[in-house]
């Protein structure tokens, strides 16, 4: 048996929310914390999608931690969207900066997590064998971290090279010449296509269902502009923290029916040369009506048919399958116009899908297409998936994956009823993936460092989430889902994309600043919907009474 090691805080994952817990919770509060990461090195999310083409969907000057002016100030972005080098080297650069490499072991994955109640600690156990005991245990494995190649007959018989786009080879990969197939066409693919369609000797994309993606727009930073945004960068950070999306963005216009139609054309061509994800948020009634979300998703589809030479091809590539924004919306860089290449043929598999990898290649119905190398672009097991992959055991040892069988249950998206001092860092039920990730990490860890001063200061050792809190925040978070359009995307966000799994829509819509708004009122209230006691509450054999709700 090996030996248990003791500490204050265990964190999970060394991404952007974990580096940012251990820089708090070590350098702020003190405590002694290990933090396991299954990479070799920091970034997470932007440590494993290495893809060509990878690039953040949020402005570099917003997608950064605000929480060291010095840091802010000293790290420069050359790029409107930072390219996935750039955020990894930032990250590797925090992680030195802050010291947080001697606190994080590497290449080691955390396989279980069990609450003892009397000793009122986590015992985590390392897939190494290592065993540590804690009294916090703080999950920061991120929302898309759960790779998924779908379960196609004949995987293990292609005798060619196959990828994920989530898993890419650090040395990268030579398409040069090679007959290269790519199966998705989600975020991740159309950054990727481009790319591998201009290396490629031949490239074919597989799509099952139509994407909405609008232009990035993508450019150099100016010196200029950086110094001028670094000049009023406290502002700048204000304002994201209360934005909706946690970037400041223009104030709609209105509803899409209060101006013309040619107004309303003009305005869309605006956002379309703009470039970026603000095209969505144009009118206040996109996300909420249909008729009005069509007005836009039609002004995208025409964009579609300007682009594409080959009618055909444009036909296949309109998206008609849901509403505009119900599924994250794409941004590229001439993804459309890669179809005018002669080097890439796009094979809609919507009505016959991809039946099984073949040693050569890959079927579809009876035709088989030959390849050197296949590239999933197909996405996630979301949000619940890299939570579910451990073995999380609560008190009565209940498994947190038993707990969530029929969807995810939390406490305000960090939290869950039966798990005391557990905190799961842009969990479902949180904004997370809906608004600007730096903007939600950088919140929950300061709510969560926050909630452990005001454990110490009152000399409690326990703290959990209450049923009833936890039932109501998860009607608020199904409510505020209803009243949009995106439960009508069958997305990842509703866990749509994977086969059994149920169908619950996991992230918070309610924006990040009336989220954070939510989160500052229930700790003003002393931690409403919270149960905590102190150790010496607690008589031997004797039910636990909560001393606060
Ligand atoms: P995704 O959005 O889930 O897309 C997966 C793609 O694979 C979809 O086109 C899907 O088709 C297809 N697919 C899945 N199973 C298939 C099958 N059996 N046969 C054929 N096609 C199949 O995954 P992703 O592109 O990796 O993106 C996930 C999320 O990561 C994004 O939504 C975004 O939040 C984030 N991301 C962000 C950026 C950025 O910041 N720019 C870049 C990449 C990723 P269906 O649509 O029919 O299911």
């Amino acid at each position: 048996m090996a030996e248990v090691q003791r500490c204050d805080a265990v964190v999970i994952g060394a991404g952007f929310a974990g580096m940012y817990a251990l820089h708090r919770l070590r350098d702020d509060l003190g405590m002694r914390v290990r933090v396991f990461e299954r990479g070799s090195g920091v970034g997470g999310t932007w440590y494993w999608n290495r893809y060509p083409g990878a690039r953040c969907d949020v402005e570099s000057m917003f997608y950064s931690y605000s929480f060291s002016e010095e840091l802010e100030q000293e790290w420069e972005w050359t790029e409107r969207f930072p390219a996935q080098p750039e955020i990894l080297a930032y990250a590797e650069h925090v992680a030195d900066r802050f010291d947080l490499l001697e606190d994080i072991t590497f290449e080691t994955s955390i396989v279980s997590a069990d609450f003892d109640e009397k000793s009122r600690e986590w015992t985590v156990r390392a897939d190494s064998g290592e065993l540590v005991a804690a009294p916090f245990l703080i999950t920061a494995v991120g929302c898309l971290s759960s790779s998924r190649i779908p379960p196609f007959p004949g995987l293990d018989s292609f005798r060619g090279q196959i990828f994920h786009t989530g898993q890419w080879p650090h040395e990268g990969v030579d398409f040069s010449g090679k007959k290269v197939a790519v199966i998705g066409t989600g975020s991740s693919g159309i950054q990727a296509i481009p790319k591998i369609a201009e290396q490629a000797g031949h490239l074919t994309v597989f799509q099952r269902t139509p994407a909405f993606s609008l232009p990035a727009r993508n450019r150099p930073l100016t010196a200029a502009e950086v110094a001028e945004f670094k000049a009023s960068y406290p502002e700048h950070r204000a304002e994201a923290r209360v934005a909706p999306s946690g970037v400041p963005g223009i104030p709609p216009v209105g509803s899409a029916f209060s101006v013309s139609d040619e107004r309303r054309e003009e305005l869309l061509t605006e956002r379309w040369i703009r470039g970026g994800t603000s095209f969505l948020s144009l009118f206040n009634d996109t996300s909420v009506d249909i008729e009005a979300n069509n007005l836009s998703a039609e002004y995208v589809r025409e964009r579609i048919r300007d682009i594409i030479d080959d009618p055909d091809t444009a036909q296949k590539l309109l998206p008609y399958d849901y509403p505009i924004g119900a599924k994250r919306i794409c941004l590229d860089t001439d993804y459309f116009a890669t179809y005018n290449r002669d080097n890439v043929d796009l094979v809609s598999v919507r009505e016959t899908p991809i039946e099984e990898i073949t040693p050569r290649g890959l079927r579809v119905g009876d035709t088989e297409y030959e390849f050197d190398v296949i590239v999933f672009a197909t996405g996630y097991d979301a949000m619940t998936g890299p939570l579910n992959a451990i073995d999380i055991r609560g008190t009565e040892g209940v498994l947190l994956r038993d707990k969530w069988a029929a969807g995810p249950r939390t406490y305000l998206g960090i939290a869950t009823a039966g798990f005391p001092n557990l905190f799961m860092l842009t969990a479902p039920g949180s904004p997370s993936v809906l608004v600007n990730m730096i903007i939600s990490i950088e919140q929950h860890v300061d709510w969560v460092a926050d909630l452990l001063v005001y454990l110490r200061e009152h000399g409690y050792t326990r703290v959990e989430a209450l049923l009833d809190a936890e039932d109501s925040w998860v009607e608020t978070v199904n409510e505020a889902a209803s009243h949009t359009l995106f439960p009508r995307g069958n997305s990842w966000y509703l866990g749509a994309n994977i086969p059994g799994k149920p169908r619950v829509f996991m992230p918070f819509v309610g924006g990040a600043g009336r989220y954070r708004k939510i989160c500052d009122g229930v700790a003003s209230a002393d931690y409403r919907g919270f149960t905590m006691s102190a150790a010496a509450d607690v008589q031997p054999d004797a039910a636990e009474v909560p001393v606060r709700n």
